[in-house]
């Protein structure tokens, strides 16, 4: 079994119950906020933060592949509504319907073997489609959609539930292809609702409930401010942080004469430097392109990386803590309250959503929930 000797990640499942109700409060009135729990909710652990958010009210869940749309199933029961984003593999269509999951289809070809499918084995085979509305990947491009659209047939029998659209600049919140792909997605509901009236619309992610109401629609799609991901880069960050990632010291030293740290003898200390090597890498998803320029947190202080991560190793410069500072650290955090997961994406020249879903599988996990709603 593994203890936190290997490193401790703290997972705030209450924070990640605030981060749901404060996204819910920014939503127009008559819209609903849904929950991306996908890639294992961004790493986390669905099987810790569904159950969390279901408590927090959310009904509406979505995940990109059927296995963990059937495994949410199992652990949320009949009542939830169950999306997955990435469609349905060809053969697995009666898998997928028996298991109550609503794929997103987007192509006729798709939508048109679901319906034949499901209505042959006399299954209910409620959908979802995908329009492109300009961000080119995937989605009904505009000429199925028309097909779409003249095919009465094929709409009278088929279930189609949700409309939905994906953007791809809303943490730009002045980029023009926000407005344009809002106007695509308005012309696709207003054709598609005349033919099929109930069909609910489905527009914006985290960053997309930020460009105000006409974005909002039936249901919102966040992930990533769910789990603690600034929706507003550049700005201050509305939700609260969800992740802490301690690493224990495994070796402190003392250079005496100036030295180069690590694999390619990248950097150097001087002499007289103080060194502390954490344990957790690269294979633990401290991602390598942050060598030379990410930081760990000890003694309410940032304390440089020095030379580059190792696959189980990560080396810091803890010169600037007191003898006494020094002698009795154990562990350097690297993800807090400070040290967010956007500061540590800017190192690594990437974004929040990897450093959540690089989060390795050697620490012990400790999930920390409030009490219940
Ligand atoms: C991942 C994903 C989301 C969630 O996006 P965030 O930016 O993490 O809020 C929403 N919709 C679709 C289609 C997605 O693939």
């Amino acid at each position: 079994m593994s203890d936190s000797r290997e490193g401790l990640l703290t997972i705030d499942l209450q924070a990640v119950g605030e981060n749901y109700l404060s996204l819910s409060d920014h939503l127009a009135p008559g819209s609903r906020c849904g929950a991306v729990v996908k890639a294992d909710a961004y790493g986390l652990g669905m099987a810790q933060v569904a159950p969390a958010l279901y408590r927090h009210g959310c009904r509406d869940f979505f995940v990109a592949t059927q296995a963990e749309g059937e495994s949410l199933r199992k652990q949320l029961g009949g009542e939830v509504c169950i999306v997955v984003l990435t469609g349905v593999r060809a053969g697995a269509e009666l898998e997928c319907a028996r298991a109550g999951l609503i794929p997103t289809l987007f192509t006729l070809q798709q939508l048109r073997d679901w319906v034949a499918i499901c209505e042959r084995a006399g299954v209910a085979a409620p959908c979802a489609v995908k329009v492109d509305s300009g961000m080119t990947r995937l989605g009904m491009t505009p000429e199925d959609f028309d097909l779409l659209l003249a095919d009465r047939a094929l709409l009278r029998a088929a279930d189609i539930r949700l409309l939905l659209s994906h953007l791809a600049c809303a943490d730009e919140p002045g980029h023009p292809q926000n407005e344009i792909q809002l106007r695509n997605f308005n012309r696709a509901a207003a054709r598609l609702r005349t033919e099929c009236p109930q069909v609910q619309l489905s527009l914006a992610n985290s960053s997309g409930i930020f460009l105000g109401e006409e974005y909002h629609f039936d249901v919102a799609r966040p992930g990533s401010a769910l789990y603690g991901v600034n929706p507003l880069p550049g700005s201050s960050n509305p939700v609260r942080p969800v992740v802490e990632l301690s690493l224990p010291i495994v070796q402190k030293r003392h250079v005496s004469s100036a030295q180069m740290v690590g694999y390619g003898a990248t950097q150097s200390v001087a002499a007289g430097s103080w060194l502390a090597v954490a344990r957790g890498g690269y294979a633990d998803g401290i991602l390598r392109a942050q060598g030379g320029q990410g930081c760990g947190w000890a003694c309410g202080r940032r304390l440089p990386m020095v030379g580059r991560v190792s696959m189980d190793s990560t080396t810091f410069d803890i010169s600037a803590l007191s003898d006494r500072e020094r002698d009795a650290l154990e562990n350097i955090e690297i993800l807090n309250r400070e040290v967010t997961v956007d500061e540590v994406a800017g190192y690594a020249g990437t974004i929040g959503y990897e450093i959540l879903t690089s989060l390795g599988h050697r620490y012990y996990r400790r999930y920390k929930s409030g009490a219940a709603i």
